[in-house]
């Protein structure tokens, strides 16, 4: 087989939302926008509602629209970009929720779909998405008097908890949103761990669920296995691989896996970067092609069919350190062109 298996544990993706769910006295959401971070939102969605789950949050009507074809009617399916012209049909067909970002999404939602649901998204200091605390104030009373399921808003640096800006977001969150009857959420998985100030009525964790930071006691959800193509001996000063970038000092023997930048192995983490065989790891020689890398097996006793690239000793953060990025890069670049595996669920 040459291709490439992402496995997603399933049973692991439950525990984390359950742990997520205890830190707080409040409801648990889950964000499976990107296709669940690129793990694949229908599988991801329809374990967590078995578990319990009531509410998903999308980026854009389209995914909602898939993602309400996978779960049915039920489950709340809130929309982060809010009623964008074009739309209205999803909106309304599927029940979706959109949270409205401005005066204009306001006006086009309550035109196009009068007495539909919607939320809010305001903007308390990152500057991205929602309204300013004008807009609010002047579209407050009218938003008050509908049906609206949840006032929102995001914070910008809430993997750092001593960062001042999640207090001025919280100071002006709660300017804005004080004394109003609907519920409310300002945290993803960074504010969650940020204590019961952040959580409101709603939480809506991303990351913490697929097993990235800032969540460190999260349990590790994906595995990666290359398949090995072929192995061969090299002698001490051959190279491996383009621009010669490493030479052989001993003889050792080179495995070459089927996967490279194309399938989102950023070629920048191939320095630091070992594969897996069991708990053996075998450094990556020479760069990163598009489709292929070569691994040092030169240790291992036997010659293995795969090699694991994502594992638990070296999850996302890890690779992502190793990139120079973040896990949620690592997990959103992973390639359509592997196989995907669910355990459990
Ligand atoms: C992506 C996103 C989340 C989830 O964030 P994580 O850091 O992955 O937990 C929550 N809310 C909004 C508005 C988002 O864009």
């Amino acid at each position: 087989m040459a291709c490439a298996t992402l496995t997603i544990d399933l049973d692991a993706l439950i525990a984390n939302w359950r742990a997520l769910d205890a830190m707080t006295a409040c409801e648990t959401a889950a964000v499976v926008k990107a296709d669940s971070y690129g793990l694949g939102a229908a599988r991801v969605a329809r374990a967590l509602a078995r578990a319990g789950c009531r509410r998903f949050f999308v980026a854009l009507a389209e995914e909602g629209a898939a993602l309400r074809a996978e779960l049915g009617p039920g489950p709340e399916i809130m929309v982060f970009s809010g009623h964008m012209a074009g739309d209205t049909d999803m909106i309304g067909d599927c029940d979706l929720v959109p949270m409205l970002n401005s005066i204009d999404q306001m006006l086009r939602h309550v035109e196009a779909l009068p007495g539909a649901p919607f939320g809010v998204q305001l903007d308390s200091g990152m500057n991205r998405l929602g309204m300013e605390a004008a807009e609010w104030t002047a579209l407050r009373d009218i938003a008050m008097g509908q049906d609206i399921r949840l006032i929102m808003s995001h914070l910008a640096c809430a993997d750092g908890p001593e960062h001042d800006m999640n207090r001025v977001q919280l100071r002006n969150f709660r300017a804005m949103t004080d004394g109003l009857s609907a519920p409310r959420s300002l945290s993803a998985t960074g504010g969650i761990l940020l204590g019961p100030a952040y959580h409101f009525d709603l939480t809506r964790p991303g990351i913490g669920l697929y097993g990235g930071r800032p969540f460190d006691e999260a349990q590790p959800v994906v595995n990666l296995s290359l398949p090995v193509i072929q192995v061969r001996d090299v002698e001490p000063g051959e190279t491996v691989g383009y621009g010669n970038t490493w030479t052989a000092e001993a003889p050792a023997r080179i495995a070459t896996v089927a996967a490279g930048y194309a399938d989102g192995i950023h070629r920048a983490m191939g320095p630091r970067t070992a594969l897996y065989h069991g708990a053996a790891p075998c450094p990556i020689r020479g760069r990163i092609s598009m489709d292929l890398i070569g691994v040092d097996i030169t240790a291992l006793d036997e010659e293995p069919t795969a090699l694991s690239l994502l594992t638990p000793q070296q999850g996302v953060d890890v690779l992502a350190d190793n990139a120079g990025t973040i896990g949620y890069e690592i997990l959103t670049s992973l390639g359509n062109r592997y196989t995907r595996h669910y355990r459990g669920g």
